[in-house]
């Protein structure tokens, strides 16, 4: 039995011993010598268009990390064809057999891990302890998921009824998922979409980040090594506007699975609406948020600050859980942010290959320009606080900054980067704090910071978020220990890495027999 013993989250790496650090950065920076090339993959055939596209690394522009080509739309046909005619055969096998393959996709991707390492540093940007974190949350999502189909799927749910009649409730795939991905988290989110549809019985079209197409293909490439059937999972590489577009808009699709921006789950929403299909499809879509943070003048100012570096400005701020307002009380506002200022001075922004890095390159130009854009509308608003040194790299660098503002109602939209918002509040205004928050409409992350019971259990119970944190940092949620996922514009739930998740990809069958 392949769950026989108690689930564990995958093992990590212990990086504070430096011949182990040393050892597993020479197997990283080794992976540089193989040209990564990606294409899509179709019905087990890999399709590569007449042009290849070549992939900068935003670390530093000038490594190529490889190069990938677009489908187009004949290939796009032949995958819903393909993912379609399999659906039967694939949701009538042994629901065992499926999550024995999720588990051996587990094992693969850690075999793999200098190879998924390099990709998630030079493709995505992400340093040392980000890399290691998330490719040890894509294994969880394996497993975890794998665990929870076998208790799902693999029986009927024997139910009550009266003497001489059974009544048996079946878990059974819904069809054809599209599963449409971020760059921000390329193999985790990438990775526990498709197992989640896949281990539940659909079939699964795979459309990743345009950012981060490469790593997408090599985890494609394992998946089917573990023996995840072609005509059961295809990939297909291309701008969203096109792929995503021409997919979420076909008939033979039962369900999406997105993250990414609010703006971009309601066209897809309009789109699975407005097809040429009387099915309501499935939709779950994590998207993303405002998330606030407020602290007390009880509340540890040492620890506040750790937390508030760690959840606005690790990551490069690129987590849709990331702090972005902080609300902290008159009484302190000088103190924490006297000492947050002394702590973003500390920051080094540097090449994510670096061990001392913590805050590495945003993802792209756009990101940049929509970052700087923003700084400059902000640096009007009242004083900046910025970390100022950027490394001598062409890369996607940005400083982490914070700015004092009035009010929520000053951000129209989400900012995906290192940059906080620091509101004052005098303690009386507590519920006028909480209702702005929620006025937002959004609601994935808020935090709590204080050692007075009441208010924290006042704050989680009045705040609309999907995940709140008390005094902790608000980003870093482990599969099948924080559920993680939003409310309101912050996206439909179910949650990823939680009991529920796997309800939305599967019908529900009862089967009366009156014996
Ligand atoms: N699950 C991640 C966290 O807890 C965030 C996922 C995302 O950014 O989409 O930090």
């Amino acid at each position: 039995d392949i769950f026989s013993e108690q689930r564990l989250n995958s093992t990590g790496v212990n990086v504070h011993d430096s011949e182990t650090l040393s050892q597993l950065q020479a197997a990283i920076e080794s992976q540089h010598n193989k040209p990564f090339t990606a294409c899509s993959i179709i019905n087990g055939r890999e399709i590569a268009g007449a042009d290849f596209i070549t992939a900068h690394s935003p670390a530093d522009l000038d490594r190529v990390v490889g190069r990938y080509s677009h489908i187009d739309e004949s290939g796009l046909s032949e995958a819903v064809d393909t993912a379609q005619s399999y659906f039967p055969t694939w949701r009538d096998r042994d629901a065992k057999d499926r999550c024995e393959t999720a588990m051996k996709t587990a094992d693969l991707l850690e075999d793999n891990r200098d190879r998924l390492l390099y990709l998630l540093r030079h493709e995505a940007g992400k340093t040392l302890e980000d890399a290691i974190a998330e490719l040890r949350e894509a294994v969880d999502f394996c497993r975890y998921y794998a665990e929870q189909a076998e208790q799902l799927c693999a029986q009927g749910l024997k139910m009550p009824g009266p003497t001489g009649e059974s009544n048996y409730l079946y878990h059974q795939g819904k069809g054809v998922f599209v599963c449409i991905s971020p760059w921000n988290f390329p193999l985790a989110i990438f990775t526990g979409q498709i197992i989640a549809a896949l281990v539940t019985g659909n079939c699964v079209i795979a459309k990743p980040a345009e950012q981060t197409n490469l790593i997408a293909y090599q985890t494609i490439q394992l998946m089917h090594r573990a023996g995840f059937p072609p005509e059961a999972l295809q990939l297909t590489l291309g701008p969203g506007k096109q792929v995503g577009h021409f997919l979420c808009g076909h008939p033979a699709i039962h369900g999406v699975v997105f993250t990414g921006s609010t703006a971009t789950a309601q066209m897809i929403n309009r789109n699975l609406v407005n097809r040429d299909s009387r099915e309501i499809a499935t939709l779950i879509a994590e998207t993303g948020g405002q998330n606030c943070m407020i602290a007390d003048s009880s509340t540890l100012p040492e620890q506040l600050v750790k937390d508030v570096i760690d959840s606005a400005f690790y990551s490069c701020g690129q987590r849709c859980s990331a702090l972005r307002v902080l609300y902290v009380q008159s009484d302190v506002a000088d103190k924490v942010i006297t000492m947050l200022q002394g702590a973003m001075n500390q920051l080094k922004v540097g090449h994510p290959r670096d061990f001392d890095t913590d805050v590495g390159p945003l993802i792209d130009q756009a990101a940049l320009d929509t970052l700087q854009a923003h700084r400059d509308k902000m640096s009007k608003a009242g004083r900046l606080l910025e970390a100022p040194k950027l490394p001598n790299l062409t890369g996607y660098y940005v400083s982490p900054q914070a700015v004092e503002i009035d009010s929520i109602q000053q951000l129209k939209e989400e900012i995906f980067g290192p940059f906080l918002h620091i509101i004052r509040y005098p303690a009386k205004d507590l519920d006028k704090v909480i209702d702005d928050i929620n006025s937002t409409g959004y609601g994935l992350t808020a935090g709590v910071h204080s050692r007075i019971d009441d208010t924290i259990e006042y704050v989680v119970s009045k705040v609309q978020a999907g995940n709140c944190y008390i005094n902790r940092t608000m980003t870093g949620a482990v599969v099948g220990v924080h559920p993680f996922g939003g409310m309101g514009f912050s996206g439909t739930g179910p949650k990823a890495g939680g009991p529920g998740y796997l309800h939305r990809f599967v019908h529900e069958k009862t089967i009366t027999n009156n014996i």
